[in-house]
């Protein structure tokens, strides 16, 4: 009984809030990753001075698993309109900055804050609201192509709808199918590669025009002519914004204002890719190995 109850009760948590408009797509990953609810400060405000935030992580310290600490002392700021890089083995966490910064986690030890203010001070609303994310992989909805972008802003026109998806590449693509903006896509509908689910979760994120984003690159790569092309949509998305970038493919983090290389979930090396590059330490060795990698590729 209490099997069937818990599932059945998680899934109504997430219906309500799909039905009350409440939740976006990143809050329904919170709903399933998370194991506890993270709870607003009584009398908490929302997020204030969002025109160009800073975000800061302050000797951050956490553990999914208290025996087993994952992020062990980060500081880190990426300045208001820049884009800092996070490199690093897989497992060395990464995506976990990402969870964090989201508040589906609260950290152990230490402070993140934007603008200014701690995030757990503040409304997860209005948190949320500041941030997009384009995940690894982009979960769509047994819904329309049209649904599925305006889910960045639901109640955005047809015209708002169709510039973000011009923006992000994927409007030929959606003009090609015989239905247009109505063609039903997700589980039950058309199958996208995941480049075309990639660039719909651009479109989404353009539409929502956080001040915050966050990338997280797909670990499996795409062709090399989509990669690219989705490469160069993301430095457009990016721009202007406060932005973090977990990368799996050096190529991507090059014009990063900072590159942070993350091992066991300490900071080991920093800085820019010129610096990294000179300084002859992992991040030079990593480039090497990518660099040959695509060569032996290529050839
Ligand atoms: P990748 O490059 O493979 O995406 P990553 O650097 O992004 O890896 P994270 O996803 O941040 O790594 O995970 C860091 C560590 O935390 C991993 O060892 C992972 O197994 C662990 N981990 C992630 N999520 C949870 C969770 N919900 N509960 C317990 N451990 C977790």
């Amino acid at each position: 009984m209490i099997q069937l109850y818990i599932p059945l009760n998680f899934l109504g948590v997430i219906y309500r809030e799909i039905k009350q408009g409440l939740t976006d797509v990143d809050r329904m990953f919170a709903l399933m990753d998370r194991p506890q609810e993270v709870a607003d400060a009584p009398g908490a405000p929302p997020l204030a001075g969002l025109e160009r935030p800073v975000v800061r992580f302050e000797d951050v310290h956490f553990a999914y698993e208290p025996e087993r600490p994952i992020l062990r002392g980060l500081s880190f700021e990426i300045p208001a309109g820049q884009t800092v890089a996070v490199v690093g083995p897989s497992g060395a966490g990464k995506s976990t900055l990402a969870r964090l910064l989201f508040r589906f986690y609260d950290v152990q030890q230490g402070r993140i804050t934007i603008a200014g203010q701690d995030i757990r001070s503040v409304t997860q609303e209005s948190l949320r609201r500041a941030l997009g994310i384009v995940p690894q992989d982009t979960v769509l909805f047994n819904d329309t192509i049209a649904y599925n972008i305006a889910y960045g802003r639901p109640g955005a026109s047809q015209a708002e709808v169709e510039a973000a998806a011009r923006a992000a590449h994927i409007h030929d693509f959606i003009a090609s199918t015989p239905k247009g903006y109505a063609t039903l896509v997700g589980e039950r509908g058309l199958k996208l590669s995941g480049g075309e689910k990639q660039r719909v979760a651009i479109a989404r994120t353009l539409l929502k025009n956080p001040p915050i984003l966050i990338f997280d690159e797909a670990t499996s790569a795409l062709d090399s002519a989509n990669e690219r092309a989705i490469q160069a949509e993301l430095r457009s998305a990016a721009q202007g914004k406060t932005t973090l970038l977990i990368a799996h493919r050096l190529s991507t983090v090059v014009d990063a204002h900072e590159i942070l290389v993350l091992e066991a979930g300490r900071i080991v090396e920093r800085g820019t890719h010129a610096a990294l590059l000179a300084q002859g330490g992992i991040y030079a060795r990593m480039w090497a190995l990518q660099q040959s990698g695509e060569a032996a590729v290529a050839a």
